[in-house]
């Protein structure tokens, strides 16, 4: 049994899941679902969002499902209102062929009277989280005496809410129950205690381990202090054009706080806490959903709700303090197939958490740089660049304007146009990043922090994202593969659109070069050299700098350069909130 059509499943759902688009089932789903359709035993599974564990939970409790009776014969409890109206979405096209099926949704955070009427209208399966259900049931709005099937879904997540004592209530007053299905994303021992009050001799499910290791997603840590951490997020964000992603905070203060800051600045984003009533969050969904946002600031708990498919990036502005909850947070990234990457910012005296956390997620950490404020320049100046070769002008604008800007510009070298429309566009960054601040904590201490005192040294290499290397993992197995150096000797890869940087042991530097530099990659020769020479020839020539270890005062800035608004006044707050038309611009340039 490896495909829907081999499942004994009742026509309508075969019918409903070929409809959605369903192929092949997950590995949750196969290990799940024949079980419960031919054997609705009670289980505990094993899996996270993002698995498809609603259909796997969903389709079998359908199935089930008897909709000519006029009673609540399944109960899911869920621990927050976006999951539940998620889990009702997902039910409703599963039993969107089933005459008769009737889903109800009850949720805190909305007046009660609706979801009265709703449960009250028969339905055959309510999903709810514990206190609103509670209070329906206070009111004896519904009754739960010929309940079936019990799901629990992210069970773990409900009891870190305190919802244990309500689950208990809840499930001593289904007095008919039969089944209980327990879904958490992690085991504990709280979670176990659930299972042993309520469950009869269960069967456990999992896919992987519950800390499955998503191969797609590129771990980046990024050094800073903690004086230093908001503006390295915001340097992140820059950095990061295109972004659609979600950045965690530890406290609903911080989320507020620092999502304030960041729109002040002119960043589309939102915070997501359990603060805001519910109807604001559902909008700040919205606007995510569509786009509006690059980003949402979020706290753990309102972050599980989220359910979309093409997060680019997660950024930890803090380490969670329970390493699981990193897994939580990075699985919002590459699902469905895609890749993803998961930034996180920490102080030096983090880096023992990140150990802690690799062995957890089973997946080597990447040390990366914070870049400074020219790589951000040049990062946005070819996301620009790119914009511009994508981009479909309208026809009709074409026509309507074309004779106008063809005057007005008659007498304009194309080269000097091309410049101007450019620097329209990327001033505001430019001027920001004038001079600015290195950002990286101490790197000397990284060396020791290594914990082998062995000095190393930064190199420069031709090769970046445009000749295939689009993470540090691939550029790293390109580099042993090349010179049979061992992989845990390179670090701090930092992949770049044109070129990479990596630091290797003094030591075994001058042999890297030699035999990396006698290769070709497609064709290209490939070159290497030390990062901190060719900064300094560069800065002799008067170019601008690509990524060595410099500290600011030996660092050629764009100030230096009249033709890049030098004589402005910078003497503001360049992390301040910007006047009108800097503002206007540097929307412009975050756009997505
Ligand atoms: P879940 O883990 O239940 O939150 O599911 C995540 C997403 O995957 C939902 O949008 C589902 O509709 C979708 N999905 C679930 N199972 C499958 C499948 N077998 N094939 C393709 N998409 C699926």
């Amino acid at each position: 049994m490896n495909s829907f059509a081999s499942f004994p499943m009742r026509e309508e759902l075969a019918q409903a899941v070929k409809d959605m688009g369903f192929e092949t089932p997950t590995p949750i789903q196969l290990k799940v679902i024949p079980t419960l359709l031919t054997e609705p035993k009670d289980i505990i599974g094993l899996a996270q969002t993002g698995t498809g564990k609603t259909a796997a939970f969903g389709l079998p409790l359908l199935h089930h499902t008897d909709v000519n009776k006029k009673n609540v014969q399944c109960l899911i409890l869920s621990p927050t209102r976006e999951l539940c109206m998620q889990i009702v979405e997902e039910l409703k096209k599963y039993g969107q062929h089933m005459r008769g099926l009737k889903v109800a949704a009850v949720y805190g955070g909305v007046p009660i009277s609706g979801q009265i009427r709703d449960v009250r209208a028969n339905p055959q399966v309510v999903v709810a989280t514990p206190g609103r259900l509670i209070d329906l049931l206070e009111r004896k709005a519904l009754s739960l005496d010929e309940v079936q099937y019990v799901v629990l879904d992210e069970a773990d997540e409900m009891l870190n809410m305190g919802f244990r004592e309500d689950i208990d209530f809840i499930l001593k007053n289904t007095p008919e129950r039969e089944h209980t299905w327990l879904f958490s994303a992690t085991m504990s021992n709280e979670v176990r205690g659930i299972a042993k009050r309520f469950m009869k001799k269960w069967e456990e499910f999992s896919v992987g381990s519950a800390n499955m290791t998503n191969e797609n997603i590129d771990h980046q840590y990024y050094v800073t202090n903690n004086h230093n951490r908001y503006e390295t997020l915001r340097r992140l964000l820059d950095f990061t054009p295109g972004i659609y992603g979600i950045i965690f905070t530890r406290t609903k203060q911080d989320c507020q706080d620092i999502s304030e800051k960041l729109m002040r600045q002119g960043y589309h984003v939102s915070p997501l806490h359990g603060d805001m009533d519910q109807k604001m969050r559902s909008k700040v969904m919205e606007r995510f959903k569509n786009k509006t946002l690059q980003a949402i600031v979020a706290t753990d708990v309102a972050a599980r709700g989220i359910d979309v498919n093409d997060i680019t990036h997660v950024i930890n502005y803090e380490l969670p303090d329970d390493p699981e909850v990193y897994t939580h947070r990075s699985g919002r990234t590459a699902r469905a197939g895609k890749s993803g990457i998961c930034m996180s910012i920490v102080s030096p005296k983090e880096i023992s958490n990140i150990r802690q956390i690799e062995r957890i997620v089973k997946q080597r950490f990447h040390k990366s740089d914070i870049p400074d404020g020219a790589e951000v320049v040049r990062k946005r100046l070819f996301f620009y660049l790119e914009q511009i070769a994508n981009s479909v002008p309208q026809d009709d604008f074409a026509a309507l304007y074309q004779a106008n800007i063809h005057e007005r510009f008659e007498d304009m070298d194309k080269d000097e146009l091309i410049r101007r429309l450019i620097w329209l566009q990327l001033k505001d960054t430019i001027d920001m990043y004038n001079d600015s601040e290195d950002l990286n904590a101490g790197y000397d201490n990284t060396s020791r922090e290594r914990g082998k005192g062995n000095k190393t040294v930064r190199l420069f290499i031709n090769l970046g994202i445009k000749d295939g290397f689009t993470n540090s993992d691939k550029l790293l197995q390109f580099i042993t593969e090349s010179t049979d150096i061992e992989a845990n000797t390179i670090d701090r890869i930092t992949v770049r659109d044109l070129s990479s940087f990596f630091n290797v042991p003094y030591s075994a530097a001058e042999y890297i070069i030699q035999v990396l530099s006698q290769k070709k990659h497609k064709g290209r020769k490939v070159r290497l050299e030390e990062a901190e020479q060719r900064d300094r020839e560069r800065a002799a020539a008067g170019g601008g700098s690509y990524g060595g270890n410099r500290r600011p005062n030996d660092r050629p800035s764009y100030g230096d350069r009249p033709s890049y608004g030098g004589g402005r006044d910078r003497s503001g707050d360049r992390g301040g909130d910007r006047g009108g038309s800097q503002k206007f611009n540097r929307r412009n340039d975050n756009k997505r």
